[in-house]
């Protein structure tokens, strides 16, 4: 079942690759190399760049959240026959502004402004993605400068494309983004629905898990921004996400590995972690949000340690569930810890360390759905057990241990039922009522284990003689009773002298002794005077003394 899970994991992990595969760029041009500048008081203008020494980086790169204003020189040369090209800023979405000069010739520059901040930038930009047409003279070099103020990240991510190459880009840009949240979104509502369908809140908090992961990850990747032309601090607010993410995660380990019950530490400890989250959530939402969101690390590192301290509690105890959970929780912050360190510029940005937080989420949300399922099967074979426990408890409870027939009490509650519904429809019941003869003299003679031998001889001869609606029990001793429902007295009569006969043909014997057993029967039938099981008994029982006195091995009706 594990490695069935696992191999599909892979399989996704394959088709993620083909994504990335497709989201490759494919330019036809000479070169394209990149060049920064720090500009640390915003105040540079562009014949201060242009003079000044400049520093070569790659055009996918991350500068972390140091870098507020950067210029970005942009050096391109042309193919022989091509004029027309298209500049994509990809990740333009995480800036608050941006400006870009062409250099048409030496005198003359070409400014074009985007401000984040303006209600038209939608119009301007196309999804999420800047884009830029200029042209070149066949053979000629053209120098773009992008000042790009970041929002909080510094980022550059750009390319240069001919016309129809640029419409494949802008087709094929989100796709592999697409598929990582459109697979949480289904995820999310496929456990939203499992939790309509079994009511444990285990699979509602990890739906909105999902949800959130799904919309921070929207955030990160601009699918927010191409999707709804929505940008900058407008939708900044969206980070609270993080926070969420947090928070649900606790609560989801809480619930999974049901801490309330198994671990008060540990339950206090998550009830931390979710305290911190929620009072940050209200922070974000009501006080400051870029303070809230500053502080999600540090939620963050709570939660990790909370966990591990958590995973190690429950693999000493050998919970079933810890292995599989902290294999999908290890992708997870993997995933966490790449495109964090991504973002500060601690390692290089491009497709994988981008994608790492969303491919990461994804594997864990699979893995975590396997785990939710995986608690169901263990959770019904637990009660299936209990079933089977409390279905044995009852057989013991009604049953006689040495014979398994009914016991006395079951006996009179099961005879009491049978005598109120045969007095409801006016039908009528015999009581039977049987002793085993000088049984007393068995004991003495061969030994108390052959006498119960002989009482579970006794009891199967008759089980296998009376009907599945007859009610057989053990009333103490060497005593038992049937209730023959549905039977007049000359029926029962029939049936009482066939047990009679069928116990004294019996043989019983061992290599070293042979003997047979008789029994003495009662017989009444229910008049319209009983009341009581009591008054039907007492008529058998009297009749029962008579066949004794009257010499036994005999059945008396009265
Ligand atoms: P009677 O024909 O008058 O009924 O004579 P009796 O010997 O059968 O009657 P009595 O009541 O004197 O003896 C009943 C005996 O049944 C006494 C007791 O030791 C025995 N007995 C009761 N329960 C069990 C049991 O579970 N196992 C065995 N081996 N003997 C039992
Ligand atoms: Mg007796
Ligand atoms: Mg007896």
């Amino acid at each position: 079942m594990i490695q069935k899970r696992l191999f599909l994991s892979v399989l996704m992990l394959l088709t993620l690759s083909t994504g990335l595969a497709l989201a490759a760029p494919n330019t036809e041009l000479q070169s394209l190399s990149l060049e920064f500048i720090h500009d640390k008081q915003g105040n540079l203008s562009i014949d201060d760049v242009i003079n000044k020494k400049i520093q070569p980086i790659p055009n996918q790169h991350s500068l972390g959240v140091n870098f507020d204003t950067v210029w970005y020189k942009v050096t391109i040369t042309g193919s022989t026959q091509k004029t027309q090209f298209y500049l994509h800023n990809k990740l333009a979405y995480l800036s608050e502004q941006i400006n870009i000069y062409e250099l048409i010739d030496k005198r003359q520059i070409v400014k074009t402004s985007y401000d984040f901040l303006e209600s038209n930038i939608a119009n301007k930009l196309t999804g999420s993605t800047l884009v830029y047409p200029f042209s070149i003279s066949p053979n000629k070099t053209k120098i773009i400068f992008i000042k790009n103020k970041a929002l909080v990240h510094q980022l550059i991510d750009i390319d240069i494309y001919q016309e129809q190459q640029s419409i494949q880009a802008l087709i094929n840009k989100n796709f592999f983004s697409n598929f990582i949240i459109s697979c949480l979104f289904a995820l999310a509502l496929y456990n939203a629905m499992m939790f309509f369908y079994n009511k444990r809140r285990e699979f509602l908090i990890y739906a909105f898990y999902l949800l959130n992961a799904a919309v921070g990850l929207s955030y990160l990747y601009g699918t927010v921004f191409h999707n709804f032309n929505i940008y900058g601090h407008k939708v900044y607010w969206l980070n609270i996400t993080a926070i969420l993410v947090s928070l649900f995660l606790a609560l989801f380990v809480q619930a999974v590995f049901e801490t309330h019950r198994n671990s008060r530490r540990l339950h206090f400890i998550f009830n931390a972690v979710i305290t911190v989250a929620f009072i940050d959530l209200v922070i974000a939402i009501f006080i400051d949000l870029p303070f809230a969101i500053d502080v999600v690390g540090i939620i963050f590192l709570c939660s990790f340690f909370a966990i591990c301290y958590l995973a190690v509690h429950f693999y000493k105890k050998k919970h079933p569930l810890i292995k599989i959970f902290v294999l999908a929780y290890s992708f997870y912050v993997a995933g966490i810890i790449i495109i964090l360190s991504c973002l500060m510029g601690f390692i290089p940005y491009n497709a994988f360390t981008f994608h790492a937080s969303g491919m990461g989420i994804l594997i864990e949300a699979v893995l975590f759905s396997y785990l939710l399922n995986f608690r169901m099967i263990l959770l019904e074979k637990k009660v299936i057990k209990l079933v089977d426990v409390k279905k044995n408890l009852e057989f013991i409870a009604d049953h006689d241990h040495l014979t398994n027939i009914l016991n006395r009490r079951a006996f009179m509650n099961q005879a009491e039922a049978a005598i109120s519904l045969a007095k409801r429809y006016n039908e009528p019941l015999s009581f039977i009522m049987i002793d085993l003869d000088l049984f007393k003299k068995v004991n003495d003679k061969y030994g108390h284990h052959t006498g119960d031998v002989v009482l579970t001889l006794f009891s199967e001869t008759v089980s296998n003689l009376i009907r599945n609606e007859d009610i057989f029990g053990r009333i103490g001793g060497e005593e038992f009773s049937i209730i023959v429902p549905r039977l007049t007295k000359q029926k029962a009569f029939i049936v009482a002298e066939k047990l009679r006969k069928a116990i004294a043909n019996k043989d019983i014997s061992t290599e070293s002794y042979q003997f047979q057993q008789t029994i003495s029967i009662g017989l009444s039938t229910l008049t319209s005077n009983d009341k009581t099981l009591f008054d039907i008994q007492k008529r058998a029982d009297e009749a029962l003394y008579e066949a004794k006195s009257n010499g036994r091995n005999q059945v008396v009706f009265k």
